[in-house]
């Protein structure tokens, strides 16, 4: 396919997309402006659109393609969000605006404020963090706010887990904790004994994913949460999927301190390629002061008939037209700060609000049974195939692993083989040699979005997949074949990618 800029010719344009207007350019500092025109390329409008839209199509996306991506839940984004979100209200919206002309905004943020605390049986919650590592780095900065604000210098440790997600050590290396590794058994839970010998005075807390990264529930968390707060910890959730217990467990049930979400997996936001995302922190009632900032505040009016808000520093009676409000460094004197400008990623809250306030609270329970109903089956279907599980005693949460790890040694066939040929079938492959902890795996995660003919039409190329590494390992280590390219050298993609067009 040819580069935008070897189509153009000069004096080409698409100047009904563009009526020419008169500039006044003289507002603009003759320092700022440009000395010669840009080098953009010149096409017509057709040829603009044809060459976007062929690009387009040489991608997968959870709207052409099933993307069962584990860890990075891709779940189907509802239209309705979108349409919603982009109500020119919201759209023309000054992010200077005033709080009097900004309730119907507030309203709806202060809302998802409240869905996801109660969601997650926590105290409260920000919206602020813009990322999930954001979210992470707000609450950990949490925990060690807590521990200063009490004198508590001495705990310089946080325990992670082996399976942990990456951005659970980094995130407590750049708070300036030393990240300790506690060692997952055979069955994927918690390794209890070295977690006992692992807490004391020097531990500031605990960073846990649960179900973890392995795929499993772990059994024994309230022990675990036992264990770290008789030793002055705090515990910290991994939310960024809630799909296997959105609506049936709460994390602040389970004895969490402070959890952080990722609205762009769980709450269906539109995600990918390092698009915009929202890590929303719950935490506890003792955490509460470090909370980010800002949040939203209602003011209580006598309609509220007695129902405790979420942040009794807002009970500020005042007239309908000040009801929300931002709360700042002001009511919150000992807050960790700001993490974004204005509040986060406005668009990506409010896709999140509408998807939660269509779920309601039956739509959130049926998200997490559907989410492990079809995990659980697709587990099942690869299994009866041939594939090995790298839990085969354990039920699926919202995802599974299968391990080649024998048919790596038999066959010479790796996740990558399966992954590149998966491409050629028609289907995302799933996260491939994640958690580290497994060799050769496929980290499953089919969402509660598909239907069962997908699932089944998958489970048929897994088979055919397995069928030619016995047959014909040729179309496997070739794979893809069907795509623009074929196999790139990973290392030199990441380490020497270079996507300059410079003109010859
Ligand atoms: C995706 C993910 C994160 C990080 O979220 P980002 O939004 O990519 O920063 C953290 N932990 C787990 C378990 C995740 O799956």
């Amino acid at each position: 396919m040819e580069l935008i800029f070897e189509l153009s010719s000069p004096g080409r344009g698409a100047h009904a997309q563009h009526p020419p207007v008169a500039a006044d350019l003289s507002v603009v500092p003759s320092a700022l402006r440009r000395a010669s025109p840009p080098k953009l390329p010149e096409v017509s409008e057709l040829q603009a659109v044809r060459h976007y839209t062929q690009l387009s199509r040489r991608n997968f996306s959870i709207d052409t393609h099933f993307y069962p991506l584990g860890s990075c839940t891709m779940k189907y984004n509802p239209r309705a969000c979108n349409r919603l979100a982009m109500l020119p209200e919201f759209l023309g919206r000054h992010p200077l605006a005033p709080e009097s002309h900004s309730q119907g905004y507030l309203a709806c943020l202060y809302e998802l404020q409240e869905m996801l605390r109660e969601v997650t049986g926590m105290a409260a919650v920000s919206l602020t963090p813009m990322a999930g590592a954001q979210g992470e780095f707000a609450g950990v900065a949490m925990i060690r706010a807590y521990h200063r604000a009490r004198g508590d210098e001495a705990r310089r440790e946080i325990l992670v887990p082996d399976a942990a997600h990456g951005t659970n050590p980094a995130t407590a290396t750049m708070l300036g904790y030393v990240a300790r590794e506690i060692p997952t058994n055979a069955q994927g839970d918690v390794d209890i004994e070295k977690l006992k010998a692992a807490v004391g005075p020097q531990t500031a807390g605990i960073m846990l994913t649960n179900p973890s990264t392995l795929g499993v529930f772990e059994r024994r968390i309230k022990e675990i949460a036992g264990i770290v707060h008789a030793a002055g910890g705090l515990l910290y959730y991994d939310g960024a999927n809630l799909n296997a217990i959105l609506g049936k467990v709460r994390p602040g049930d389970m004895g969490f301190d402070v959890i952080h979400m990722n609205l762009h997996k769980t709450f269906s936001t539109p995600h990918g390629g390092g698009g915009p995302g929202a890590g929303a922190v719950g935490f506890s009632e003792r955490l509460k002061p470090f909370m980010p900032i800002p949040i939203v505040g209602k003011a209580e009016t006598r309609s509220d008939n007695g129902s405790s808000p979420a942040f009794p520093e807002s009970r500020i009676p005042g007239p309908e037209s000040r009801r929300y409000r931002w709360l700042t460094e002001k009511d919150l004197p000992q807050t960790i700060g700001r993490l974004s400008a204005f509040m986060g990623n406005a668009g990506v809250l409010l896709r999140a609000y509408v998807y939660a306030r269509m779920l309601g609270r039956e739509g959130m329970h049926r998200v997490a049974e559907f989410a492990t109903l079809n995990a659980n089956y697709l587990q099942a279907r690869l299994k009866a195939a041939g594939y090995d599980l790298a839990f085969p005693t354990r039920r699926a949460s919202h995802e599974f692993i299968v391990t080649l790890k024998k048919q790596k040694q038999e066959l010479d066939l790796t996740a990558t083989d399966v992954a590149k040929r998966l491409l050629d079938h028609g289907y995302h492959a799933p996260t491939v040699y994640f958690p580290l902890l497994v060799p050769e795996c496929l980290l499953i995660e089919p969402t509660e979005t598909e239907d069962l003919q997908t699932l089944d039409a998958f489970v048929e190329a897994m088979i055919s997949i397995w069928n030619e590494a016995r047959t014909d390992m040729s179309k496997l280590k070739g794979a893809p074949w069907t795509l623009p390219v074929r196999r790139l050298d990973d290392v030199r993609c990441a380490r020497q990618l270079d996507l300059r067009w410079t003109p010859g």
